[in-house]
């Protein structure tokens, strides 16, 4: 019996957690989920939006998984659906507060975010064969969202990089890709301008390159990186990024196989790893029974394979691939009409074949 942390999200969240825990449980693997609520509901009632219990859950059981949670900014907004049908649109609106997703990667110290990104058969996009890696660096960069006021009207966002945190990262990033395979690692940098801090993030992945010698290492400046990849993306292999780069970067890659519906993400760290999709809580498409669940779905194999669950993990890739190529029981974002429901019980019935 393995034990997982599910924190269901907000906005569309719910559905596409509610998707990957019950193909999870079909494939015979025996979880119990440990349910966390985070975001607008325990903020009005327990005066935070990422309560410590939260924390403590995953810390104790070390694998999770989180559904896309809603980052209120410029003023206030408003709930639209939770994991157990809470507050409607309408209720009163909550105070603004930093993203949870970002307090959770950084209090959990989860460094490292793999984003893969493969082309499915099915799936109609610009280019075929498209299999990369995009690894991003999770806790430092502008994204630590290190922000003030000079003075009225200048704004000032403090870009940090560390030796530290930009050695451990390439080291798990090597470590990862070296283990599946993987023969090709880009950093991604914008060193000929920020000379210091890509500079020394640049320099910490050649040296821990160093240590591969079996794969090889090159580096592109960010701009042309983006060009390269909406022309020939087939070229690369695993991509290593700073926290902001790799933020936009992977959404980029997830637009070569399909778009954001597609494509799933783990933050991992030493001891614990939290499995989310790359997308968004979406909030204008919630309670609608039309967002794709197959990011939140491959979130789940990837758990399955974290916590050993090989087979199970290969078996649910292949029910998908089945429904994806098959064609029918797809979303809309895939040129399809079936909703979130309808696609995850035509996974399940695959999966019901294969096992
Ligand atoms: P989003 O990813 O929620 O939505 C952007 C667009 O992508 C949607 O309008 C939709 O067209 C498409 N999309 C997203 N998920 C889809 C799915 N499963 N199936 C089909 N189409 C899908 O991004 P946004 O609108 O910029 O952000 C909305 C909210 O989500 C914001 O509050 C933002 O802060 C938050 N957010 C949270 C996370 C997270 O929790 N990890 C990540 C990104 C954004």
């Amino acid at each position: 019996m393995h034990r997982i942390t599910l924190i269901p999200g907000e906005g569309i969240g719910p559905e596409v957690s509610r998707a990957m825990q019950q193909v999870v449980e079909a494939s015979g693997v025996s979880v119990q989920w440990d349910i966390q609520e985070v975001g607008a509901i325990p903020e009005k009632e327990e005066g935070t939006p990422l309560p410590a219990r939260v924390l403590d859950s995953i810390s104790s059981n070390k694998v999770g998984f989180k559904g896309p949670i809603t980052t209120p900014f410029g003023g206030s907004y408003r709930v639209l659906v939770t994991w157990e049908g809470g507050r409607k649109p309408g209720s009163p609106p909550v105070r603004d507060y930093p993203s949870i997703s970002v307090g959770l990667r950084k209090e959990l110290n989860l460094y490292a975010n793999v984003r893969p990104t493969v082309s499915f058969q099915g799936i109609r996009t610009r280019f075929e064969g498209v299999d990369l890696i995009s690894f991003r660096e999770n806790t430092e960069d502008l994204y630590a969202g290190i922000e003030h006021w000079v003075t009225e009207g200048v704004a000032e966002s403090i870009k940090v990089i560390t030796r530290k945190a930009s050695e451990r990262f390439a080291r798990f990033s090597f470590r990862y890709a070296h283990a599946r395979g993987r023969k090709k690692i880009t950093a991604v940098h914008k060193a000929n301008i920020m000379k210091l801090t890509d500079g020394l993030f640049l320099n910490v992945a050649r040296e821990v390159a160093e240590s591969f010698p079996d794969m090889v290492f090159e580096d592109r400046v960010v701009d042309n990186m983006c060009m390269q990849l909406v022309i020939k993306p087939q070229e690369y292999d695993c991509l290593l990024m700073p926290n902001l780069y790799g933020d936009i970067l992977s959404d980029l890659c997830a637009g070569l196989v399909g778009g954001l519906g597609v494509a799933p993400g783990a933050n991992i760290g030493d001891h614990v790893a939290v499995f989310e999709p790359v997308h968004g809580s979406a909030p204008k498409y919630a309670g609608q029974d039309r967002v794709n669940p197959m990011a939140s779905i491959l979130c789940g194999a990837m758990m399955l394979e974290h916590i050993n669950e090989m087979d199970t993990a290969r078996y649910i890739r292949e029910a998908l691939r089945r429904v994806l190529s098959e064609g029918r029981h797809v979303t809309r974002d895939l040129g399809g009409r079936a909703g979130t429901r309808e696609m995850t019980e035509a996974i399940i019935e695959q999966l019901g074949k294969i096992r």
